[in-house]
Parts: structure tokens; sequence; C-alpha cells
């Protein structure tokens, strides 16, 4: 028989708890066919969780509990989750039940198609703040922008079924800036997309204040991309191109000035310009070191990350 494995991260959740197990415990135990495990993972959390899931497990055979040393976060917290699952596949979700419960059997069903990743795509933020709205949208933009290669999925969060082909591959990447939402798409396989409204959390607050999400947006770019390492070597070439223009146009007016034509300058202006033009020059030096660095930077970075250079999927012989 087949077996889930439903990843939930939970920090500070004790208002979820019991409400987030009986309605994924409502939900799976509809599913004929399949054996399940709920594996939650108590992320350092300060307040009841840990004992309220403890008191869950005595009632539920089901329930795994993985108590982490301290507050990790979210992504690290999931990477715990996915090395314990023992799972054919694993559906990470919130405990917030933002992520809807009831989507489970259709995951599934997509899974038995023969898709190894299906995404949860959220297709309305309209129960988000203008300012979230608004900063996922200019986030995936990026992602976009810097992936030509890696598709990352937009409004796809964690909320996803993996096969264990997948989840296995994800376990042995070698990183440690764990970013599940790259890693995925980065690692390929067969994916497909379901869509879903986003529900409010229904009890709780919200961990992801400005800063976190910030921390979140700054390692998704550097996990999947060194391309703004990259960013120095066109504002460098602005900054010649604008010397040359500018030395230029300046050495023309001294000459004319030399040979008496003209009067276009004062002798202040001369020097001032010349300074500028000094400073230019100064810029596009600085500028030119800083590319070298960075071209290097950037692959010190691929290396370190010891990602593998191409994965294969199946070998397919006669
Ligand atoms: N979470 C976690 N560790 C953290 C922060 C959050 O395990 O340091 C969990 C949290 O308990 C929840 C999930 O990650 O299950 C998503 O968090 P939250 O609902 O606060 O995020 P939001 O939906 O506001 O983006
Ligand atoms: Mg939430």
């Amino acid at each position: 028989m087949k077996k889930i494995s439903l990843i939930t991260p939970m920090y500070n959740e004790a208002p979820m708890v019991s409400l987030y197990m009986e309605k994924v415990q409502e939900i799976l135990t509809k599913l004929n066919g399949y054996e399940y495990e709920i594996i939650c993972i108590n992320d350092g959390s300060s307040d009841d969780t840990l004992t309220l899931l403890k008191q869950e497990q005595e009632k539920n055979d089901h329930l795994v509990i993985i108590d982490l040393s301290r507050n990790w976060g979210q992504e690290a917290a999931l990477s715990a989750g996915l090395l314990t699952a023992t799972g054919d596949c694993a559906i990470p979700m919130d405990a917030d039940l933002q992520d809807p419960p009831e989507l489970i059997p259709l995951l599934i069903e997509k899974w038995e198609e023969g898709y190894d990743v299906v995404n949860a795509k959220r297709v309305s933020r309209k129960k988000d703040t203008a300012f979230k709205r608004q900063s996922a949208g200019l986030y995936y933009r990026i992602l976009e922008k810097l992936s030509p290669k890696v598709k990352i999925p937009q409004n796809v969060n964690n909320f996803r079924l993996l096969d264990k082909k997948v989840v296995d591959t994800i376990n042995n990447l070698p990183e440690t800036n764990r970013v599940l939402r790259i890693e995925i798409p980065f690692v390929g396989f067969k994916s497909c997309e379901i869509q879903f409204v986003r529900q409010k959390r229904a009890k709780g607050k919200s961990h992801y204040p400005f800063k976190a999400m910030v921390n979140l947006a700054t390692s998704s770019i550097t996990s999947l991309s060194t391309k703004p390492l990259s960013w120095s070597l066109p504002v460098t070439l602005i900054i010649l191109a604008l010397f040359i223009c500018s030395g230029i146009a300046e050495l023309v007016l001294f000459i004319l000035q030399a040979c008496e034509i003209n009067y276009f300058l004062s002798e202040v202006g001369y020097w001032g310009w010349l300074i500028i033009n000094v400073l230019l020059l100064l810029a596009f030096c600085l500028g030119t070191m800083l590319t070298v660095i960075s071209l290097y930077t950037a692959k010190i970075v691929e290396e370190s990350q010891h990602r593998p250079s191409v994965i294969i999927k199946e070998i397919i012989k006669k």
C-alpha cells in the first residue's frame, strides 16, 4: 500500500495544533487504499506546541513529532521533515490551514496520473494586504528575470506534492542554504499545477514580518542565481561611456579655447569639469576591479553549493 507523508513545520502554533490535527485527520482517514503519516516539526516553539502535539500523539498513531533543538526557520524545519519522511510521496503544508487539506486528494490524484511534482498555485491574493500582494509580485518577477532556465512557478509556496524520488534528490543536495521553492524547480521532474484560493490563517498570527520576508527573498535570490554579481559589468560600461563622451567634449572645448576660436568655459568651469572626468575615470577603474572580483565570487558560490551538474531521472534501455 502506498504511503503519504504530510509534513508540517510548527512554530508557536499552540492555538492551531488540535484544529490542524482534526482537519487533516478528517481528510486523511477518507483516503482509501493509502497509508499515511503526519510529521509535525516543532521548530523551537516557546509556547505549548510540543506539549499539545504529544497529547495528540497519545490519541493518534500516525503522528510523528520532530522536535528541533531551537528555532531554525520554516525552510530548515521542512528539510528535517523531508529527511524523516518514509512515504512514497510527501506533502509539505502550513499549520494554519491556509493550505486547504481538502486539496490533498486532488494532489494525490495528479500524482497517480504520473506527475512527480504537483504544485498548488494560489489563484487569488485578494485576502492579502496590498503591500503583501505588491511585494510578492515583485519577488516573483525578480526570480523570473534571474533564472531563464529554471522556471520558478509563480504564487506557489511550499504546499505541493513531491514524489519520493524528488524528495530523495532534494535530500541529497549538499547545500546548507535551503529554499525549497527554489530547489524543487531546480531538480526538475515531471510537474503540473492545480489551483486554489488561499484561506485566511485559521488562528494565531503570521511569523513572517517584513524582516523575515526580506530574508526569504534574499535567500531565494542567492540560492537561485549568481546573476546579481554580474550587474557591476553594465554599470561599469555605462560609466566608461559617460567618461568617453565627457572627456572628448571637454578636450574639444579645450582645443577650441587654446586656438582662441571660442570661449565657452570659464577657468573654474574647465577645472570643475576636469575633476568630474577624473572621478568618472576612477569610478570606471573601481568598477572594472569589482567586476573581476564578482566574476570569481560567482564561480566560488556556484562551486560551494556543490549542486549536481545534472540530474538523471531514468535510464531507459532496451
Ligand atoms: N514556521 C516555522 N518556523 C518559523 C516560522 C514559521 O516552522 O520560524 C511555520 C509556521 O508554524 C507555519 C508555516 O511555517 O506552519 C508558515 O508560517 P506562517 O503561517 O506564519 O507564514 P505566512 O503564511 O504568514 O507566510
Ligand atoms: Mg500562514
